[in-house]
Parts: C-alpha cells; sequence; structure tokens
C-alpha cells in the first residue's frame, strides 16, 4: 500500500501506533514497524535516561523507522530532544503544545514533525509552524484530548478540507473497517492507541489490560476539561472525580484530588480503584490481547477485504 504518509515514513502501510505513555515502550513499538506500520515511544512517561535506552533497545530490535512522541509538556523536554538527535530518530510526533517552539530545530536535524491536533484552528496553526504532517485526533480517544468534542467523523473532513499536508486520522479506530471509514474521510493514514494497550508487547499492567478487554460502550468519559480534559475508565477514582465536581469544587481542590501520578498509578503499576485508567471509547470493542504484529495484520486484512466488498458492488445504484 503505497501514498504520501508511507512515503514520508519510509513504511509499509499507512498505520501508526499511537506513542502512549506507560504503555509504548520499545517492545511494542519494534513489534508494529517489524509489522510494516509505524511505531511510536511514548517518552512522555520515561525520565531522559530510560528513553535514551528505549531508542538503543528499539533500534537493537528493528531497523525499520519508528517515531517517539514528545509531549511539549514535558519537564526535560530538552534533554529529550537531544537524546532523540544523538540517536538519530527519524521522526517525532510532537503533542500538547505550540509546534513553533521544536519543529525548525528537529527539521534542521533531518527529522520528520508531525504535530498532533483537535481542532481545524490547530491544524492549521501546525500547517504553518512547517510540520510534515498532522495527527487529527476526535473526541473518541483514550488519555489527554481536546476540549471541543470534535467527533473524530466531523474532524477529519474538516481538517482534511483546509489543510495540504497529509492528515493521520485518530480517535476511535481500532479495526479495519474503521482504518477504511477515516481513509474515506480525508485521511492518509491513521492511527490507532487503545488496541496496543492489549497487545503483548505493550507495557502496561495485565490488570489494566484486563480492564480495557472487560470495558464495554459507556465505560469510558472525558473528564477534568478545564484542568486537563482526559478521557479514562470510570473506575473509582473517576467516581470520586464525579462527586467533586457535584460538590462545586474549586479549580485547585481538583489539582490536589489528581495529585501526581495517577496514570503511572492506574496503568503501569494496575491500581484499578485509585490509578487513571486512560483509554478510548473504543475499548467496547477489545476482547483479547494478542501479540502487536497480529494486531496490525488483522487490521490491514480487514481494511482490504472491506475495501474490496465495496468494490466488489455492495450497493446497486
Ligand atoms: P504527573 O505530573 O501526574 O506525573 C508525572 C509522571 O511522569 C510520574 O509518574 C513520573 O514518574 C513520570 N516522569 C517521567 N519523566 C519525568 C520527569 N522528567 N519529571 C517528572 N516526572 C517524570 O503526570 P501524568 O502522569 O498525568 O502525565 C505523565 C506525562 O504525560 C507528562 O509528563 C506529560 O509528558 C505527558 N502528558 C501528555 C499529554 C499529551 O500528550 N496530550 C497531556 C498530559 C500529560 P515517577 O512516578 O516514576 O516519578
Amino acid at each position: 500500500m503505497a501514498n504520501r504518509i508511507t512515503s514520508l515514513f519510509n513504511i509499509q502501510y499507512p498505520f501508526i501506533q499511537a506513542g502512549m505513555i506507560w504503555c509504548s515502550g520499545w517492545e511494542l513499538v519494534a513489534a508494529v514497524s517489524n509489522a510494516g506500520g509505524l511505531g511510536i515511544i511514548g517518552s512522555g512517561s520515561m525520565y531522559p535516561e530510560i528513553l535514551d535506552e528505549q531508542i538503543q533497545k528499539c533500534q537493537n530490535a528493528t531497523n525499520k523507522p519508528f517515531a517517539v512522541n514528545l509531549p511539549m509538556l514535558y519537564p526535560d523536554i530538552d534533554k529529550h530532544i537531544a537524546t532523540i538527535i544523538k540517536h538519530k530518530v527519524p521522526i517525532v510526533f510532537t503533542s500538547a503544545g505550540n509546534p513553533k517552539t521544536w519543529t525548525n530545530h528537529l527539521k534542521e536535524h533531518g527529522i520528520k514533525v508531525v504535530h498532533v491536533v483537535s481542532s481545524v484552528k490547530f491544524a492549521l496553526k501546525a500547517e504553518a509552524a512547517g510540520v510534515d504532517a498532522i495527527v487529527a485526533e476526535g473526541f473518541e480517544a483514550g488519555g489527554h484530548n481536546g476540549r471541543d468534542e470534535t467527533t473524530t467523523l466531523c474532524l477529519i473532513p474538516m481538517v482534511a478540507n483546509e489543510v495540504k499536508i497529509p492528515v493521520i486520522a485518530a480517535g476511535g479506530i481500532g479495526t479495519g473497517r474503521g482504518m477504511l471509514a477515516a481513509m474515506n474521510l480525508g485521511a492518509d493514514a491513521v492511527q490507532i492507541g487503545s488496541r496496543f494497550v492489549t497487545s503483548e508487547e505493550s507495557s502496561a499492567h495485565q490488570n489494566f489490560k484486563q480492564s480495557v478487554i472487560d470495558a464495554n460502550e459507556g465505560d469510558t468519559q472525558l473528564t477534568f476539561k478545564d484542568i486537563t480534559p482526559v478521557r479514562l475508565i470510570k473506575n473509582e477514582f473517576y467516581q470520586k472525580v464525579e462527586q467533586a465536581y457535584e460538590k462545586c469544587a474549586s479549580r485547585e481542590e481538583l489539582i490536589k484530588l489528581l495529585g501526581r501520578g495517577r496514570a503511572k498509578k492506574g496503568m503501569f503499576e494496575g491500581d484499578l480503584t485509585e490509578g487513571e485508567l486512560e483509554i478510548g471509547q473504543i475499548s467496547g470493542l477489545i476482547h483479547e490481547i494478542k501479540p502487536a504484529g497480529e494486531i496490525v495484520k488483522e487490521i490491514i486484512e480487514e481494511f482490504k477485504s472491506t475495501l474490496q466488498e465495496q468494490q466488489n458492488g455492495k450497493y446497486t445504484f
């Protein structure tokens, strides 16, 4: 499968695995890249020396391209950037910040830059900042998300109409049918996160993987919209947040309730009661733990067979 995203990243399929904190370490990333997609290391939860080690392990496990996701609010971002440049990582996905800040610097070192947005306004800003592509992430997505609640179904065609650079659709995609739908809406590729949380190679805690498998439609919610919008499984911690909102808790009280390291507690240490369990709405369609390479293969096969069905005349006119 060739298009402008496969050429940009030098990969086989227009298929990207999201760089998720606490889940996307080198084993997952190398498995996805080896299967023909683009794996992304989630550097937001890694101390600088950990990222250095993870990149080296990934380079030893694959000779295919892979990327690093860099949340721009990461406290030691200059150290992460120096590590990425030192190891000649070819692609960086930036998120949660202004793409103007680092894009030129990264590009001067020959690195392709992709920025994650959740609105047309920020897609245009990212394009103006000189990024090579954007990820447009809809309301369905897990973890940190936009405030406007624009769903992937609406966001992708709106963004694709406005920008000239390639658009990667994210949020609510976890199947081949979903991938085809996103491409039909105008995307050049898809980015998939939740489906890989339950891959064998993901570094998520087994308890978290199981809670994703157990989740059904309606079991996640976007919360903390005024502080740091994040989609979570509605566990006991989430219920405490809801109760705080019902009591009209102040911003300071909410920040105190969130505390520090909630995502680590839930997703990496497996505390399903007190931790944050960041996952997308598509978790309702995720039923098993599988090797990441098989997930890539399954989604691509379903994409192709659904496309074939359409071309073979699913409709009569
Ligand atoms: P918290 O502030 O609650 O906790 C910080 C977590 O990051 C801790 O668990 C800590 O690990 C770990 N960490 C890794 N490197 C560092 C470092 N250099 N300094 C401090 N902490 C570090 O943040 P969250 O858990 O909510 O978020 C974690 C990360 O996710 C953020 O740092 C940010 O990079 C990213 N993020 C991304 C967003 C996005 O892309 N849209 C939005 C929000 C956050 P330990 O417990 O071992 O000290």
